[in-house]
Parts: C-alpha cells; structure tokens; sequence
C-alpha cells in the first residue's frame, strides 16, 4: 500500500515514509492510495480491540517494516478497555478515555511510537519533537516510555499549563524529556518548527512530530469506532450514527475511513465547541478558517482544522451534520447529564451530548447512536466538579500520574538552547563521521 498527498504534488510513498515524514514534502496531508474494502464477515470473527484493529490497519502496512508486526503492536497498544456504556436518556458512550493519561489520544500515541520504534534503528534515530500543553504532550510521552529508538522531547510554556498538566507532562521516564520553555505556547511551537526546517538538525536527530496530521495517529484511530459499532449493530441490527466531538478533525476523519471500508456506520455527526469553521462551512458549503476561539472545551479549540484537507480528498460529503455548542450550553449540559443520567462528562463529551439532544427526534429513534466520550472528566475537574457539586475520583492511571517523580529541564526560547539540549543528552543516536 502507498500513501499519496491530499496535493498530488510529490510521489507516493510506503506507510513507514509516510509516518516518518508526518507532513507531505508539497504541504500536503498522506492519505492511502485505496481504502481497501473489508467483508463485513470476517469482522465476526475477531473480538476485542487488538483483533480488530490488526483486521483493519494489516492492509496499510503491507510491504512495509511493519508488515510483521502489526497484530503484536494492536495488541500491545490497545490494552485497555474502551466500554459502551448506554445511558437511561438514550444514547450510547463511547468512553475513550481509559488508557494510561486519561484520553483518546492514547490511542494514537502508543500505536504510532510503537510503530517508530520499529522503523527507526540506532543508525537512523527517530526523535519526536512536540509543542504540546494538551492532551497529545501527556499521551506521547507515556507512549514514549521505554522505546530503545524513538525518542520524545515534549516543549511546554513555563508559568502557562497547570499543576496537573504540567505533572503529565514531566512524569515520564527514558527516553522522554520535557523542557520548559520562557515564552509562551506560540514561542514553543515556533521553536519546534524552527528545528524541523533546519535540515542538518533535523537530520542527524531524525525530527519529526507526533501532531494530529500525523496519518500513523490517525489510522489506529479507526479501531474503536470499528469496534463499537460492529457491537452496537450486533445489538441492534443497525449500523449506529456516530457522534465526535471535534477540533482538528482526526477523530472525525478516522470514523469516516471506518465506514469507507464498509464498517456498520451510519451517519456522522461532528459536535464542536464555539469555535464557528465547521458548521460554517456545513451550513454554507464554503469553507473559511479562523482564529481560535478559547472555550471550556478547550482541546477543541481549533480555528483551522488540520485534517480538513483531509475529510475533503476522502470523503467530502461524509459529514451528515455539525452542531455547534457554546460554553453556556456545555455547562448546562454537563449539570443536566449527571442529574438525568448520573453520568459525569467531560466539557468535549458534553458537546457530543449536547448535539444528540438537538438532533430531530425522528433521526433519534431510527438507530442507536454512540458518542464518543473523549477525556475522563476528572482532567477537567474545575470546571466540572463546580457544575454538578461533587468531586470527581481519578482513574487508577491518573492517579498514578500524580504519584510520579517529575523531572524537568529549563530553556530559553532558541533554537541554541534547543540544539544544545539535544546534543548534551545525546538524543542523537546518528554519529556524524
Ligand atoms: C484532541 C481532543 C479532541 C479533538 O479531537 P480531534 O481528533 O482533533 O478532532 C476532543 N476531545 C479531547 C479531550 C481531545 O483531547
């Protein structure tokens, strides 16, 4: 299988370039040539999130590095739960949020470092370069743990994230390290971007990000909306309609690959936070980014989302609706859910409830519906914890985030401090001769 840009200007390539590259050479986003079809049959079969994940994402990674070990990644990868959880009002739950730092991007992280460390040799090192105070930073560092040729260094603002983010970003072992950078959050990532277009830096670190483009994020992606609907129509007969709460895409585009390779999926509705450029372009048929808006929902605060080039070479009509809740309407639905309900939602979850009480109750009672449950609320607890009067308990794994040594080096906002840092500790693994 080769993966080709959303621009069609550079040459295909194999998955393992593909992911190493995480940006097209042309700017563009890699997508898969085909999306290959998967008889609904042999999804009987299999059972669990390994199982099927490895059915899906074998055919990706034919004639690649990988080829051989996808069924061991899948499996190693996805080891926790992902539970359907049906709530007394409705719809189903879809809850994503029980890997080891508390939401979906878990998913994605441990599948994609696990790949690199398979890619990448000692010779030819990988280092994962991310500007992150959300929950990527947290999810690639834990995926990071322990990988003997992929390496992770997360940037972060000082004074900027708090107490608890900070904590998940610091906590992590060899070979992850975390820098706190003087400047703001534009400074991290401008820095960052500065070292991935020095061309000599980032060859002999072998740079590259673990950002929401990255289509070796976005492929493991597919497993759990896969599997939650194979059981949803084992149930009920019917493919479910899917509703994610969205801000750069990724969520969104992996469940519309799903359905292209003829998964039980119904239709897809994106829930966003205020931020307007999706319902926008929805509503107009015109799309137009703009700058972020801050909100409760605050990982969906996305002005200009990165995989739009994305859903528009794959599937440009995959999209059945997109609903656009406010801050005042996430608060309220937060409080309503845990009294009708006795359910505790996160401010992203929220916005996926909210949308299923606007849909017309006839599209309601045609199927099931599954809303994916993003982050454990418990992340998100000054804002949630407020709204319904009780305090919220972390997971088992959260709560081994808090108990942590953290470790932590201080920069400066340059690409000096930044290069030094690299060379002291050695995170190249290629010896210039
Ligand atoms: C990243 C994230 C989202 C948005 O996901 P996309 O794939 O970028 O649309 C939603 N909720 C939470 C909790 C997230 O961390």
């Amino acid at each position: 299988m080769r993966f080709v840009s959303t621009r069609g200007q550079c040459p295909p390539v194999t998955a393992d370039k593909a992911l190493r590259a995480g940006l097209a050479p042309d700017g563009g986003l890699y997508v898969p040539e085909q999306l290959p079809l998967i008889d609904e049959a042999k999804t009987f079969g299999p059972s669990g999130l390994g199982e099927i994940g490895s059915l899906l994402l074998a055919p990706y990674f034919k004639d690649s590095m990988l080829e051989n070990v996808i069924e061991q990644i899948c499996a190693d990868a996805f080891n926790f739960p992902t539970p359907l959880i049906s709530l007394p009002s409705g719809p189903q739950v879809l809850e994503l949020f029980h890997g080891p730092t508390g939401a979906f991007k878990d998913f994605g992280a441990r599948f994609l470092f696990r790949a690199f460390d398979h890619i990448a040799d000692q010779r030819d090192p990988i280092t994962v370069l991310a500007a992150t105070s959300g929950d990527t930073g947290g999810a690639v560092g834990c995926a990071a743990e322990g990988a003997l040729n992929a390496k992770a260094v997360i940037l972060f603002p000082k004074d900027r994230i708090s107490a608890f983010q900070e904590r998940q970003l610091c906590c992590w072992h060899e070979p992850v390290t975390a820098l706190r950078v003087k400047g703001d959050f534009d400074a991290c990532q401008a820095l960052v971007k500065q070292a991935f277009s020095n061309s000599e830096l980032s060859r002999q670190f072998g740079l590259t990000s673990a950002n929401s483009i990255s289509i070796g994020r976005l492929l493991p992606q597919m497993s759990y909306w896969a599997t939650a609907a194979i059981d949803a129509k084992a149930q009920t007969g019917k493919a479910p309609g899917l509703i994610i709460p969205t801000g750069n895409l990724g969520n969104a585009v992996a469940a519309i690959m799903a359905r292209k390779m003829g998964l039980p999926i119904g239709p897809v509705v994106l829930a966003t936070n205020a931020n307007p450029t999706l319902s926008e372009w929805k509503d107009r048929g015109a799309y137009q980014a703009r700058p972020a808006i801050a909100t409760l929902a605050n990982a969906m605060d996305v002005g200009a989302p990165s995989n739009f080039e994305r859903l528009a070479h794959i599937d440009p009509s995959g999209i059945d609706a997109v609903i656009r809740v406010e801050d005042d309407a996430i608060q309220a639905r937060i409080r309503q859910t845990h009294s009708d309900d006795a359910y505790i939602a996160c401010p992203h979850t929220a916005t996926g409830l909210e949308a299923y009480a606007r849909l017309p109750s006839a599209h309601r009672q045609q199927r099931s519906w599954i809303i994916g449950a993003t982050a454990h609320p418990y992340k998100f607890a000054d804002i949630v914890e407020p709204l319904i009067g009780e305090t919220i308990k972390p997971t088992p794994a959260l709560a081994n985030v808090l108990e942590r040594e953290t470790r932590v080096t201080d920069i400066e906002a340059t690409l000096e401090d930044l290069t030094s840092y690299l060379m002291a500790t050695g995170a190249a693994g290629r010896v210039s001769v």
